[in-house]
Formats: C-alpha cells, structure tokens, sequence
C-alpha cells in the first residue's frame, strides 16, 4: 500500500524524487511502496499521468498511483496528514 507520510518521517534527504526541490512539513508526500521512493503528490501526479514508473529506479507504480488518485478524489480538500492511519 502506498503511505501518505509526515515529512519527518521520511529518512534520508527530503527532496522529491521528481523535481528534486526538498520537501516540506506542510505539503503533501507520497511515498511508493514498491520502492521507498517519495515525491511531492503534486509532482506525482502530475508526471504520472503520462509515465507509470518511479523515475529514480524504473520500477512499475502503476498500482501506487491508482491509490493516490483515489485518495485525491475521496477527499480532495484535506491534508496529507489525515490520510495516515496510525
Ligand atoms: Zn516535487
Ligand atoms: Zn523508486
């Protein structure tokens, strides 16, 4: 399952795998879990649309978008950090 994670959370340097620019407390991240990888949503998204593969290993996140999409369409106005159960 793919996770939306509090930035602090998130080892290693924070920046989005995508446009490379560091990720904030107060944004929204995503993290793939076929492969650990994390990105702004945004970035994700948007980038996704026409590519379904994590552009740091190449590895398949078809499925993981799918999630965030419907994540997105479920609750729309609310922040990441509701998204995280437990
Ligand atoms: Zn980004
Ligand atoms: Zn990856």
């Amino acid at each position: 399952m793919v996770e939306y994670v509090p930035c602090e959370d998130i080892d290693e340097t924070n920046i989005c795998a995508i446009c490379l620019e560091e990720t904030k407390k107060d944004e929204s991240i995503v993290k793939m879990s076929i492969c650990n990888h994390h990105y702004h949503e945004k970035c994700a998204l948007a980038t996704l649309n026409t590519k379904e593969e994590c552009p740091l290993c190449r590895k398949n996140i078809e499925k993981d978008l799918e999630i965030i999409k419907h994540f997105k369409n479920k609750e729309y106005s609310c922040s990441s950090s509701k998204y995280s159960s437990d």
